[in-house]
């Protein structure tokens, strides 16, 4: 049985384990916060993959942005400050020694989830809310990489064409609305200057009228999304997930803007089930799937 060291690269927090068919050990964290320096990456994935010295066949990594040919970049550059444009794949082979896989992290949670409901919604999307709108997608049982490793980044698919700038460049997406992140600025707006997400969310569950629209708006946009990915794929299923995606309640309003919709729009609606483990899981399962094609 073939041992992966798993690596879940995100954007404040660099995590590791052992994954043997599927099943996870040996968990490490460390918390990255907003620092995002080469070098700083550079040490802190040595002190992380130190300890799993000898104990694995292959690394495989799990990674926020776009992965093309070992190299991460990003749809917004913004989320990754000084690492775009970062080898990860040849940085984490001269550190282990090891054969390296990279794929971005929502499509590792995909695939994750994908294998947590035991493949029996062989077309679906998983879509993570959290300070960016990630998304993946399973088509016939497959994972969805894409030519260029974008497939399936919706949340930059179009929400509103008259709504915000989005850090990639387009006006409306998705990720400037419904993102905790654009949460959190149309927070600001209402409630005073550097209003986070998680606050505007604590005053939509108090019952606050501005904060309910807020937070309206963003499942309402979700559940479009939701809506769009299953008219183009002929989706089974959707599994949300994600900080926000995942908080009291919102899954019901996504439900609730949903169900205006015509029953062909109507996918069977799940939240996520691998939770904070779903790259490194997903990642797992993926390099497995890979050596055996
Ligand atoms: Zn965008």
């Amino acid at each position: 049985m073939t041992t992966y060291l798993a690596v879940d690269l995100g954007g404040t927090k660099l995590a590791a384990a052992l994954v043997a068919d599927g099943v996870l050990s040996a968990r490490q964290q460390l918390n990255t916060q907003s620092d995002k320096s080469t070098e700083l990456l550079r040490q802190n994935l040595a002190t992380l993959l130190a300890s799993f010295h000898d104990q694995a066949d292959q690394v495989v990594v799990a990674s926020t942005g776009i992965i093309q040919d070992g190299l991460l970049t990003a749809l917004n550059p913004q989320n990754l400050g000084g690492l775009d444009h970062f080898p990860i794949k040849a940085e984490i082979e001269a550190i282990t020694g090891l054969p390296t896989l990279v794929l971005n992290d929502a499509q590792a949670a995909a695939w994750a989830e994908y294998h947590a409901a035991g493949g029996q919604y062989a077309n679906m999307a998983f879509i993570t809310v959290s300070t960016g709108v990630g998304a993946g997608l399973v088509i016939d049982g497959q994972l969805q990489i894409g030519a260029r490793g974008i497939a399936g980044h919706a949340g930059h698919s179009l929400a509103d064409p008259n709504g915000p700038v989005c850090g990639c460049g387009r006006k409306g997406c998705v990720e400037a609305i419904a993102s905790g992140t654009a949460i959190g600025q149309q927070g600001s707006e209402v409630f005073g200057e550097n209003c986070t997400g998680q606050e505007v969310y604590q005053r939509y569950l108090a019952g606050d009228e501005a904060a309910t629209a807020i937070v309206s708006r963003s499942a309402t946009a979700i559940a479009q999304l939701v809506a769009d990915l299953t008219i183009t794929n002929d989706l089974d299923a959707v599994v949300i997930g994600g900080g926000v995606g995942l908080a009291a309640n919102y899954l019901e309003l996504v439900e609730e803007a949903l169900s205006s919709l015509p029953a062909v729009y109507q996918p069977k609606l799940l939240p996520a089930t691998c939770s904070t483990d779903a790259g490194l899981i997903g990642a797992a399962l993926w390099a497995q799937a890979c050596s055996q094609r």
